[in-house]
């Protein structure tokens, strides 16, 4: 493999780092599914859109129309990318999170109305339900996953619900279920599916039968703020919008207001037009590398990457086994070592970053790993007393459209250096509060540097 995979470029690619041997090393990011850089292609298309920044929608001038354009026509390659009618509508917001919140909101559920979700879920995906409606979950095996036979007993089971809320793949094991199947299911019984596709959009072709449809453009090479909310124009045509102010409006009076169509109605406020011209312009990258391409490509890093850490002896890969089609995404514990110890060493010694935690998917990592109710308590107790030295997690490994097999081998490499105890060139200390290890050293530029101390733990 070459060292640009399709003369695929990154903003920042080869930027040396410090290590606490007072060396720099090219630094390797295993993070992407946490936030990936910034194509070249989007940072030069940003840059070249900048001058024509201006207000949009509402200026008559030149660049205010330019503007408008450029923004229109970002929304116009959203539902493109996702394959989606002219009956749909696509809101343009700022990630997942705030997208599947909105969608809560604007489906104005009754408290005892029944929210169909997952344990595999992220966060984002199950705590906007359980606020406007009563969740019910299907539950994975051993292994992280579930069969469309556990969704139907979830569809099928009194009261019946009123939406199935999924993920497309998972960010802890990169599992993706069965979703067009499952859709079916969820359809043949009158229940609409909306698919939180933070993982899926950057690796993999959106779900057609989708009803709704979150993304973000931080997870797909546009780092720039902006994520989308894709749906049925006809869902928001009526009832109050999520935000309420300038934009989202026909005509206002004191004591009146008639809110105008959708999409505008949904997106009060100045939107942000350069994180949508930056995610239009991710997504003509990914149409110039076309899918059979990116997913031949990834899957064979997702293999390779399996192997590697698979190979290391004290790893144990959480998740579905060898031979499931995966995203290049891998969540492993250590023997012996905490999670954050590794991750720590991985950057402080070798430049790689890598994301440790549980990875705001608390019920599915403590499935994952096995913890029992009562083992849960006592990190509740201990967590709520300040202390999260003892937090059980995994460290997680995530690949992106450049990752190639020779960085695979640096980070195996490092991984068995790691696990194997090496001695390090300084001792590490771990925050009582974070739970966080940091090497004891203020001798280099490592800990003089940018290092703030925020902690990955309450992920
Ligand atoms: N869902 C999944 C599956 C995710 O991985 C993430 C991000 N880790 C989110 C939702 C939330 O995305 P964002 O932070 O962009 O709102």
């Amino acid at each position: 493999m070459s060292s640009h995979w399709n003369n695929v470029r990154l903003v920042g690619d080869g930027l040396l780092v410090p290590c606490i041997d007072g060396l720099e090393r090219p630094y390797l990011s295993f993070d992407a599914a946490a936030s990936t850089p910034s194509l070249v292609p989007v940072a030069d298309r940003v840059a070249e859109f900048l001058p024509w920044y201006s207000s949009i929608h509402r200026g008559a001038g030149y660049k205010s129309q330019t503007a408008t354009a450029a923004y229109e026509h970002a929304r116009a390659a959203f539902l493109r990318f996702a394959g989606r009618p002219e009956t749909d509508t696509a809101i343009i917001c700022r990630n997942t999170t705030e997208s599947i919140n909105h969608l809560a909101y604007r489906l104005r559920f009754e408290p005892g109305d029944v929210v169909l979700t997952t344990v595999v879920e992220h966060h984002a995906n199950l705590l906007p339900w359980g606020r406007v409606a009563t969740r019910r979950h299907v539950e994975c095996g051993r292994d992280g996953t579930f069969g469309v036979d556990d969704v139907i007993a979830g569809l099928d089971q009194r009261p019946h619900p009123k939406l199935l809320a999924i993920t497309g793949a998972s960010n802890v094991t990169g599992w993706l279920p069965p979703l067009d199947e499952i859709i079916a299911a969820a359809h043949e019984r009158g229940v609409p599916v909306a698919v939180d596709a933070a993982q899926l959009a950057p690796h993999r072709p959106m779900p057609v039968g989708a009803d709704f449809l979150s993304w973000s453009g931080h997870k797909m090479y546009a780092p720039f703020g902006v994520g989308v909310l894709l749906g049925p124009r006809s869902a928001f045509a009526e009832g109050d919008p999520f935000l309420a102010g300038g934009g989202a409006v026909e005509l206002v009076d004191l004591d009146e207001v008639v809110w105008t169509d959708p999409p505008e109605r949904e997106e009060a406020g100045s939107p942000n037009v350069v994180g949508a011209v930056a995610l239009a312009a991710s997504i003509e990258e990914y149409e110039r590398l076309g899918w059979d391409a990116i997913i031949g490509h990834e899957r064979a890093i997702a293999d390779c990457l399996r192997k590697a850490v698979a190979g290391v002896p004290g790893v144990t890969v959480l998740g579905p086994g060898r031979g499931a089609d995966t995203l290049p995404v891998i969540s492993f514990t250590v023997d012996g070592m905490p999670q954050s110890l590794v991750a720590a060493r991985l950057s402080a010694e070798f430049a790689i970053g890598v994301r440790h935690g549980c990875f705001c998917a608390h019920p599915y990592l403590i499935r994952l790993l096995g913890l029992s109710s009562e083992a849960v308590k006592q990190y509740r107790h201990r967590v709520l007393a300040g202390d999260r030295r003892s937090v059980p997690g995994a460290v997680r490994v995530s690949a992106c459209l450049s990752t190639t097999a020779e960085d695979v081998d640096r980070l195996a490499g490092a991984l068995a250096a790691v696990t194997a105890a090496k001695p390090s060139p300084v001792a590490y200390e771990q925050d009582v509060i974070t739970g966080d290890f940091y090497p004891r050293s203020g001798r280099n530029a490592w800990t003089d540097g940018p290092t703030v101390r925020a902690g990955c733990g309450p992920g």
